[in-house]
């Protein structure tokens, strides 16, 4: 398997694209052979003339690049398996528990699949981790965007016009996204709070300058795989009771808790909203999976009764695509490179090593690890 194909994504808020002409350039370098859809890197930059410098063919219908590939490759799952050959390898971000008929699809058709979010949260697989590369940048413009929102400035000013005192922002949930908003609050020169259900992540909090909220939810800890363990919902009553007075207090909360596989937790409710002072700002991360705030809405603002402005926090590393595609792409880059196989000259699908069987979810006709 060395013919790849970059599909031009279809979504319509989509800005990004899976590979960009510098990844495009190695790969042809490496033994792939290239194929890319007129248009698939427009919308972050890269023109059809920048991916044939770097050795790619340029073709209009998607259908040219099917029938051309053995592997193909995009951000966002397809609408179906419509028109991939037996046996191709389908490589995109898939939302497998959601999508089970899709998979089956896939299946019948006898295509390959790997869902890049079930790459292992390994050392080794840390560069295939999109996960990881897109959460980091929304959670830094999740900051931006409030920032920018928000009635009064980050940083504590003295002038002889009066003192502004610094805003103060509270972080729910600090994996990945957190951590960034964390950075960026402080950098602004917020006074920063933080609280995730995670014990290892106090020190993590700390380091970047910023305070940890105390909570005792009691029995918490982790998965093997990094992951926060589902709350009861006597725990999630407690957590909300004790945020509530740190909520209040805040200009922006960010929200970011989510449970891998699983709804997330309600964690700002309304009664707490309504706690807030007019002209906060609350983002909600989590809002693609259930929502960590109530009311918020996937696609739109929402102002509560009290002034409080609730934004989306949906796939926001799609308003910083060119570096969200620059990442997404270096992880397809280094998922293509571990498996190239050099005596053979091509991608070896090799089910005896652990990433490949984290994350190829469809082969041989069958759904894996139902
Ligand atoms: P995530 O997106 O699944 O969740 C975001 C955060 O929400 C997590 O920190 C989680 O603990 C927290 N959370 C869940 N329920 C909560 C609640 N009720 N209240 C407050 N917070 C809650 O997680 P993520 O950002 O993808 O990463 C989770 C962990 O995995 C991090 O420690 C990260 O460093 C680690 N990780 C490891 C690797 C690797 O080793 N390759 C790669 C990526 C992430």
């Amino acid at each position: 398997m060395k013919k790849v194909f970059l599909c031009k994504e279809i979504e319509k808020d989509e800005t990004r694209t899976a590979l960009v002409p510098m990844d495009v350039k190695k790969l042809a370098a490496m033994g792939y052979e290239l194929m890319v859809q007129s248009g698939a890197g427009a919308s972050s930059g890269y023109s059809d003339e920048e991916y044939a410098a770097a050795g790619a063919k340029i073709v209009q219908a998607i259908e040219d690049g099917y029938a051309f590939a053995d592997i193909v490759v995009r951000i966002n799952k397809p609408e179906s398996a419509a028109g991939l050959k037996r046996d191709t390898l389908h490589i995109s971000s898939f939302d497998v528990f959601n999508e089970k008929p899709l998979l089956k699809e896939f299946a019948q058709a006898g295509v390959k699949l790997i869902s890049l979010e079930m790459v292992p949260r390994t050392t080794l697989a840390q560069k295939m981790d999109i996960q990881s590369s897109q959460a980091s940048l929304a959670g830094y413009y999740a900051v931006i965007l409030a920032a920018a929102r928000l009635p009064k400035i980050f940083p504590m000013m003295m002038t002889p016009s009066g003192t502004i005192s610094p805003a103060k922002v509270f972080i729910i949930g600090v994996g990945v996204a957190g951590l960034q908003a964390i950075a960026t609050a402080k950098r602004l020169g917020a006074r920063v709070e933080a609280f995730d259900t995670r014990p290892v992540v106090e020190e993590q909090v700390k380091s970047l300058g910023a305070k940890f909220v105390k909570i005792d939810l009691g029995e918490m800890g982790q998965t093997e795989q990094g992951y926060a363990k589902e709350l009861t919902p006597e725990q999630i009553k407690i957590q909300q009771n004790a945020q509530a007075k740190v909520c209040s207090q805040s200009d922006i909360v960010i929200t970011t808790a989510k449970v891998f596989g699983r709804k997330a937790p309600l964690l700002v409710t309304r009664d707490m909203l309504a706690q807030m002072k007019a002209g906060s700002i609350v983002v909600d991360m989590a809002v693609s999976t259930g929502g960590n705030v109530e009311g918020s809405h996937p696609d739109e603002d929402v102002f509560t009764d009290n002034g409080v402005l609730i934004i989306s926090g949906n796939t926001l590393e799609r308003f910083v695509q060119r570096d969200a595609s620059n990442m997404f792409s270096g992880n397809i880059f280094a998922l293509l490179e571990h498996f190239w196989d050099n005596e053979n000259k091509g991608l070896k699908v090799d089910i005896s090593d652990e990433i490949m069987a984290g994350c190829l979810v469809v082969a041989d006709g069958k759904v894996l690890r139902e």
